[in-house]
This record gives C-alpha cells, sequence and structure tokens, in this order.
C-alpha cells in the first residue's frame, strides 16, 4: 500500500504560433485540459503498476476540481482524504507552447497550498497503515514534514521527491528514508553545480550526510545513482528509448521506486524497474495517459 501526500493540478495547454508580448492577444492553435501535479502523478504511476494507493490532497471549488477527483478515481486512487476547497481555485498551469516548442508557464498553486498539517493529521490512518509514503515540494513544507514525521513514528518508509528544488531547506525536511533529486535539484539543494561524475559522487555523498538518507540521483538518459547508507554508491544504467516528453519521467520513476519497495524489494533492484518505468514514460506524450502498466514495464525489462 502506497500513500502520497501532495499537489493536484490541472493543466490548461495552449498550442500557439507565437507567445503574446505584454499587453497582446493573440489567436491560439488549441487547448487541452490535462490532468497533473506532481503528486497525482505520482499517485497514478504507482496505481497504473497495480499500487493500492491513497492520495491526500485539495482541490478546488472550481469545475476543475471534480475533473481532477474524476481522474483520479479512474485510476482505483482512494480520494476519502482528497478535500475540496471553497472559495478557492484547483491547482492550475497555465501552460502556452509556441509551434517552436518555446513555452511560457503560469502556475497557480491554488488548493495545493492550503493542504495543511491538519489535514494530514486527519490522514494519519492511511498514511499509518501504508508501506511507502511518497512525498514531493508543491504543497507546504510544513505539510509535508507533518507527513513524514506521521509515518516515520509508524515505520511508513518515506521517499522524498525534492522538486520542485527549495530555495532554503528547513529543520527536518530532508529527514527521509529515500531522498530521489534529479540532477539540477541535487546540485541546488546543495549549492554547487553537478557537472563531473566526480561531482555527481560528492554531491551524492553530501545530501546523504545531510539528510541521513539514502540518496538516488535521476539522471534521465544515464540511469540513476544511489549512495546506500554504508557509504557504497552503485549506478543503474538506464533502459534506452526515443524521448519524445520527458516532463513525467522523474514521476513515473518516483511511483515505481515506491511500488517495488512496498512489495519488498532491495533499492537497487526497484531503481531497474524504475528506470524502466522513466524510459517508458519519456517514449510516450503526455504526463499520466503516459505512465506505463506492469506489463510494459516487465516486458521493456525481460527484452
Ligand atoms: P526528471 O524527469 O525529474 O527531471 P530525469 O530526467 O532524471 O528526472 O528522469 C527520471 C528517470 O526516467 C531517469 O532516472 C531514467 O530512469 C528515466 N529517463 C528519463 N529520460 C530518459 C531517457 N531519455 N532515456 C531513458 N530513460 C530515461
Amino acid at each position: 500500500r502506497i500513500a502520497v501526500v501532495g499537489s493536484i493540478n490541472m493543466d490548461l495547454v495552449v498550442r500557439c504560433e507565437r507567445l503574446p508580448r505584454p499587453g497582446e492577444t493573440i489567436i491560439g492553435l488549441d487547448a487541452r485540459e490535462v490532468s497533473g501535479g506532481k503528486g497525482a502523478n505520482q499517485a497514478v504511476a504507482a496505481a497504473r503498476l497495480g499500487a493500492s494507493v491513497s492520495m491526500v490532497g485539495r482541490v478546488g471549488s472550481d469545475g476543475f476540481g471534480e475533473t481532477l477527483l474524476g481522474s483520479l478515481q479512474a485510476e482505483g486512487i482512494h480520494v476519502g482524504h482528497v478535500a475540496r476547497t471553497p472559495d478557492c481555485s484547483s491547482g492550475l498551469a497555465i501552460v502556452a507552447v509556441e509551434t517552436s516548442g518555446e513555452n511560457a508557464i503560469t502556475v497557480v498553486p491554488g488548493a495545493n497550498g492550503r493542504l495543511s498539517v491538519e489535514d494530514v493529521r486527519a490522514a494519519s490512518d492511511v498514511i499509518e497503515a501504508a508501506d511507502v509514503l511518497l512525498l514531493q515540494l508543491e504543497v507546504p513544507t510544513e505539510t509535508v514534514i507533518a507527513a513524514s514525521q506521521i509515518a516515520r513514528a509508524a515505520g511508513t518508509r518515506v521517499i522524498l521527491d525534492p522538486a520542485p528544488a527549495p530555495t532554503a531547506v528547513p529543520e527536518g525536511l530532508l529527514a527521509v528514508d529515500l531522498l530521489c533529486p534529479n540532477e539540477s535539484e541535487a546540485a541546488a539543494l546543495n549549492g554547487l553545480p553537478v557537472e563531473s561524475d566526480d561531482d555527481l559522487q560528492a554531491a551524492a555523498r553530501r545530501l546523504a550526510e545531510i539528510s541521513g538518507a539514502e540518496v538516488i540521483i535521476t539522471l534521465g538518459d544515464r540511469g540513476a545513482l544511489l549512495h546506500q547508507r554504508d557509504g557504497q554508491s552503485v549506478r543503474v544504467p538506464a533502459f534506452p528509448c526515443t524521448a519524445v516528453d520527458t516532463t513525467a519521467a522523474g514521476d513515473a520513476f518516483a511511483g515505481a521506486l515506491a511500488l517495488r519497495l512496498a512489495e519488498g524489494t532491495d533499492v537497487p533492484e526497484a531503481i531497474r524497474f524504475a528506470n524502466a518505468a522513466g524510459a517508458i514514460a519519456a517514449s510516450r506524450h503526455g504526463a499520466q495517459p503516459g505512465m506505463p502498466t506492469r506489463n510494459d514495464v516487465e516486458q521493456l525489462m525481460a527484452d
């Protein structure tokens, strides 16, 4: 069983020939509504792979709230702890994409910004009953810390995907079991660039020291680096794929990692599985629609 405490967003994606200048009105080509948010994406990733998933979050009192709840339920995710927030918009990402590929994005946290410490306390039953709790940083930091503390006190393993990279790291935030940044988040958390292989090893070591956690740095088409508690590090290679949309690769990776750890697999093997899930997500368009099934992942691993 997996619990996810995190963000739920509607992405409004508008395609246009070129982005408007300030004060200008342009005619767009088309528009799509796509369910997103890192929390919801990771919940969908784990559910699609076969996990029993409970989501803890907030949607707004707007029409998007209803749609977002529906898309979680359609994946079989338990939404008993997803609250509707009166007089508040749902989390929104307004994404304008030029035909050249250039984009301009405005993110409104909306209801995600209202997910409170009381909300996670009210959901302590599902957090305590879970094998793994998945956390990201698109909801208030104090809420993330409270969820992590409830989980760890109950023996639920905590995975933190520190995205978006925090500008300040409050006491206790990184005190988790597994810390899972990508390269740029690892650089931001350390306040140092991560360019060479030596930088990478040093960043992982330093994050492990600060947090006391096992550290996994995801490396896109180069797979992932694991820094274990015994100080050893292990490189786990990626599965080759033709990447068309890597936006949700990290979310697929996190959901898959949580699933295999909840099943009792060791960390290196869980990373191998998560690399396969990430590669499949990167090879498909759209975040939630592109999340692989268990069958997809097992086939890629068997090839
Ligand atoms: P994020 O999406 O958070 O920036 P990464 O780009 O590191 O994170 O991707 C997460 C994981 O997805 C990687 O560790 C890898 O397993 C997989 N992945 C991402 N891009 C590719 C790719 N081009 N080829 C193969 N695997 C990929």
